[in-house]
């Protein structure tokens, strides 16, 4: 047999394989298909949770019609604890038998507080590219600290992905939305847990990323491009769905919890100095990444956010230098193929608080 010199060999590594139910629609202007997915679920009583920020939502009440029992609007990054119980109050008194989300991870993330202690079927319409439509985990916040955990009652049943309804995101959270659904690519990639198509699943969100993100920044309404970010999402989703998280996303989730610097962003500024971190690993990954990110992906990372017109300044977010201990010794431990201690992750913030390149 003949190989092409120029395809990277691939490790193949013993795994385990297992399918999890979820359907998945995908298009433009397939929103309008909401009733029936509703139907499939049999509810007649449905809570529309609805990002007012995010067009649509008046369009999912003309669709869900006399299935609408009540419609919220209140939504809060990180889902404060308080807020997830006036919700799940409302949805109790109001007797309703399923959710529909619309909007980015925090209101899908509503959807899946009221899921966890009521297990109602969630119908989510994602609007972002957080990608937490596609997982077991839920996030609370209360007190300065987030808690999250798995719940098989919190994955919704049918995502329903409409490129048509990103056309209008700002830039400012369209590039960090689209970090953060590489930051699950590459958790995916190095999950203890990450089998062939997980990795297979990452590879591929990850080149439809560096595809469609730079074409945004000429037409931010380019609707193939909005669909490439769409599609890079559902994969990259389905991949940190299976293969779990690992430090990327505790150092972030420290940052949103102790700080609470908006979630995508801090992927955005992290990301490369962990992938920097990590290439001493020495697997097959940064050479399947090679083609859409160069022979350094730390740094083919940070230049796409920077030609992105992403801020890679921690301090910008709001970070200051005193609040870097505390985020790294809660973050020490984290899963991650290069082990890292508390310094080890003080001095990376500090680096990526300095806008220093990785
Ligand atoms: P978000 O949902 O807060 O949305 C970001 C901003 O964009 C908000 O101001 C929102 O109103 C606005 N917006 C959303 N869709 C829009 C649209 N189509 N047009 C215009 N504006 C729009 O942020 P996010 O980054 O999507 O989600 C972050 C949250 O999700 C965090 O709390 C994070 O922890 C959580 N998350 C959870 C998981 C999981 O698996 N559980 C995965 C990823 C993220």
């Amino acid at each position: 047999m003949t190989t092409h010199s120029s395809v990277p060999p691939m490790r193949l590594d013993p795994f385990d394989y297992e399918a999890r139910p979820v359907r998945v629609v995908f298009g433009p202007g397939r929103i309008t298909e909401v009733a029936a997915e509703a139907d499939r679920l049999g509810l007649h009583r449905v809570m529309l949770i609805a990002d007012s920020r995010a067009p649509g939502g008046d369009a999912l009440v003309t669709a869900l019609g006399e299935r609408l029992a009540l419609r919220w609007d209140e939504i809060a990054q990180h889902v404060p604890i308080d807020l997830a119980e006036r919700a799940r109050k409302t949805a109790a008194a109001d007797g309703v038998d399923g959710l529909v989300s619309l909007g980015g991870g925090s209101a899908t993330g509503l959807a899946k507080a009221i899921a966890l202690d009521t297990g109602l079927p969630i119908v989510a319409v994602p609007t972002t590219y957080a990608g937490s439509e596609l997982t077991t985990v839920y996030g609370m916040t209360g007190k300065q600290r987030k808690r999250t955990g798995t719940d098989e009652r919190v994955r919704p049943a049918i995502v329903i992905y409409d490129p048509e309804l990103t056309l209008g995101l700002p830039p400012e959270v369209t590039g960090p939305s689209a970090f953060n659904a590489m930051a699950h690519c590459f958790a995916a990639l190095w999950s203890p847990k990450r089998d062939p198509l997980t990795s297979a699943l990452a590879i591929e969100a990850l080149r439809s990323v560096a595809a469609s993100l730079p074409a945004l920044v000429e037409d931010p309404a380019d609707v193939q491009a909005r669909a490439g970010l769409q599609y890079a999402a559902f994969l990259a989703g389905t991949a940190l769905g299976r293969a779990g998280t690992g430090l990327q996303h505790k150092i972030c989730h420290e940052l949103g919890g102790q700080l609470n610097l908006p979630h995508a962003d801090t992927h955005a500024v992290v990301l490369p100095h962990v992938v920097a971190l990590n290439a001493t690993d020495g697997p097959d990954w940064a050479a399947r990444l090679e083609p859409f990110l160069g022979s350094d992906p730390a740094r083919g990372l940070w230049e796409l956010a920077r030609r992105c017109g992403l801020s890679t300044d921690l301090a910008r977010l709001g970070a200051r230098r005193e609040h870097l201990p505390a985020v790294a010794e809660a973050a020490a431990g984290a899963v991650n193929p290069v082990p890292v201690d508390a310094p080890t992750i003080e001095a990376l913030l500090g680096r990526a608080l300095g806008d220093e390149p990785p």
